[in-house]
């Protein structure tokens, strides 16, 4: 069956319900996409942690990093795995706190009009081609339910603060996959497209 929106439910992702969201500022239309990466602990890959943690279930014990993120009570509205599966922590109706202090195009508070994505993943290292092709089929999808055209790092609505997903992921990649399709013309951070050949400055 086509995979559908159901109250900002994405029927391709699997869903993991986090409690941490709340509701949108009334009358904001989501219109970013900010790409983070996030792995528990740093660099290990495939674990159940990042769910626990977006769960409110992580053992903060289980490791030394976990110790130092301890209450940390976060959520993404998804998060795609190494291997590109797709999970679904919030509706994107409602607002995940992922974003933190930030702001784009001179707007505050990115959670408020945005859908946050993790890549699993570390700030400095590549990611998977599944990754960006899930990634891709999940901008698209998203842009055609919601009016989304502008997609930036949370290194980028959060400068000196944050520093993901980093310079391993490739923006041109994204780029050309957004490109490729049918959609809006996307509004790319002008820093996470310098150097990209394809774009004349
Ligand atoms: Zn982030």
């Amino acid at each position: 069956m086509k995979p559908r929106w159901y109250a900002g439910w994405w029927s391709a992702a699997r869903r993991m319900r986090s409690p941490n969201f709340g509701p949108r500022p009334s009358g904001t239309a989501v219109s970013l996409l900010v790409v983070h990466s996030i792995s528990l602990p740093p660099g290990r890959y495939g674990g159940p942690a990042i769910e626990d943690l977006f769960l409110n279930r992580l053992d903060w014990s289980a490791h030394p990093y976990f110790e130092s993120i301890r209450g940390m009570q976060v959520s993404a509205h998804f998060v795609i795995r190494r291997d590109g599966k797709l999970v679904q922590f919030v509706s994107c109706d409602q607002r995940a706190w992922h974003a933190g202090v930030s702001s784009w195009r001179g707007r505050e508070n990115c959670n408020d009009f945005s859908i946050g994505v993790e890549l699993e993943g570390l700030e400095g290292e590549p990611f998977e081609a599944a990754q960006y092709d899930a990634l891709v089929a999940l901008a698209r999808a998203i842009a055609r339910r919601y009016p989304v055209a502008a997609v930036a790092g949370h290194e980028h609505v959060a400068p000196g603060r944050k520093r993901d997903p980093g310079e391993g992921f490739e923006w041109h990649r994204l780029q050309a996959g957004l490109r490729a399709s049918d959609g809006p013309d996307w509004d790319f951070p002008e820093s996470a497209t310098r150097g990209n050949p394809r774009r004349s400055r």
